[in-house]
């Protein structure tokens, strides 16, 4: 079977050597010494100053919220994963989408404005696939309205824009160190912010507030990573450029062999060193993706609609229409992009989905 994904697992003996390293100190998690050791790493590979590990990517979010979004309205995108749309509710804030753009599939900045009332406090844009999100335009608006910005950078390990970390953009990044994700510690994420004042808040809120044992600064919930999440990503940090350029070679024979008379591939913002993250396809109708996917399936190899449905129209988000985002979710097919899919495999992917088009 050849699924949308595959966790990248490193030879279980260097794993266990990582995890003997917390038996030997008898210490299983309050940023113990792989914990720490896992956030030096990530700084130097990543040259950025801060990063704080968390218990996973959607906590980041909401701590982000609670602090920025002061239970407002948020402004973000329908076209992520439903994680970034429960965060805002979750946090008693206000989601207000704003649709997307139909080739870079990031929030549309030029819809922005006219989406911002008193009552805005945020925005939460996602940097779908790793692709940017239009930086220096929700900077500019940011300013002038003078609303926080947070990515949901969940998808953007890696990625740069204009030779620096993309995570080093926005209020507040977050990111997803899930299984499924690129870089991963099983469940993780981490969380980024430039501002020391807001570093530190960060850093009380993950862990309950605690200022020593006996002080609080603040409220706080439980955002720590563990040891021995910790020890997974030790484990697979060796592995990361071997990641990175394996998942380009599959990109590059997608990007080769796909007929693209009669379909739309993910447009890569300028100035952007991307991660090849996922490989998502829109076709012309959903029709045709149902066929597709159902002719693959017979093959054994099973994408995922990602992401389906358009985050506007799940129930408790409440969200007006946003035509694009609609349109494409219900065309979009991400392709299977992993370490190890042979060319075979992909030529067997390709030739299914090129003959579906020709007929
Ligand atoms: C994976 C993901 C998350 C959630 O991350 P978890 O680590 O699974 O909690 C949030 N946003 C996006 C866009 C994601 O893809």
């Amino acid at each position: 079977m050849i699924n949308v994904t595959k966790t990248f697992l490193p030879p279980i003996e260097e794993y266990n050597k990582q995890v003997q390293r917390a038996w030997d100190n008898e210490w299983l998690t309050n940023r113990g010494e792989l914990v720490l050791e896992l956030e030096e790493k990530l700084k130097e590979f990543l040259k950025i100053s801060n990063v704080i590990a968390t218990n996973n990517g959607t906590v980041p979010l909401q701590i982000a919220l609670k602090l920025l979004g002061n239970q407002g309205e948020v402004i973000t995108t329908p076209f992520s994963y439903v994680a970034t749309t429960a965060a805002i509710v979750w946090e008693n804030c206000t989601p207000v989408f704003v649709d997307i753009h139909p080739e870079y599939l990031t929030i549309d900045e030029s819809k922005i404005e006219e989406a911002i009332t008193d009552k805005t406090t945020a925005i939460l844009a996602t940097h779908v696939f790793g692709n940017p999100c239009n930086l220096e335009a929700i900077e500019a608006i940011a300013k002038k309205h003078q609303l926080y910005v947070i990515y949901d950078a969940a998808h953007a390990f890696g990625v740069q824009y204009r030779g620096k970390s993309i995570f080093d953009y926005g209020t507040i990044s977050t990111c997803s160190f899930h299984a499924t994700k690129l870089f991963h510690t099983g469940e993780g994420g981490a969380m980024f912010a430039n501002d020391s004042d807001l570093q530190a808040k960060l850093f009380y809120s993950h862990n309950f507030g605690h200022d020593g044992p006996l002080a609080f600064h603040g409220l706080g919930i439980n955002g720590k990573m563990s040891e021995l999440q910790a020890a997974l990503g030790l484990t697979v940090f060796p592995y990361i450029e071997t990641i990175l350029a394996e998942r380009k070679k599959v990109v590059d024979f997608y990007n080769e062999n796909l007929d693209f008379s009669n379909l739309q591939a993910l447009k890569i913002r300028d100035k952007t060193d991307w991660n090849y993250s996922y490989y998502p396809i829109i076709f012309e109708n959903e029709q045709q993706l149902l066929q597709a996917q159902k002719d693959l399936n017979e093959a054994n190899v099973f994408p995922r609609r990602y992401f389906y449905p358009s985050l506007n129209t799940i129930e408790y988000s409440k969200g007006k229409t946003m035509s694009i985002s609609e349109s494409i979710s219900s065309r979009v097919l991400c392709l299977p992009l992993y370490v190890g899919l042979r060319e075979q495999e992909l030529s067997t992917i390709i030739s299914i989905i090129n003959n579906k088009l020709r007929c």
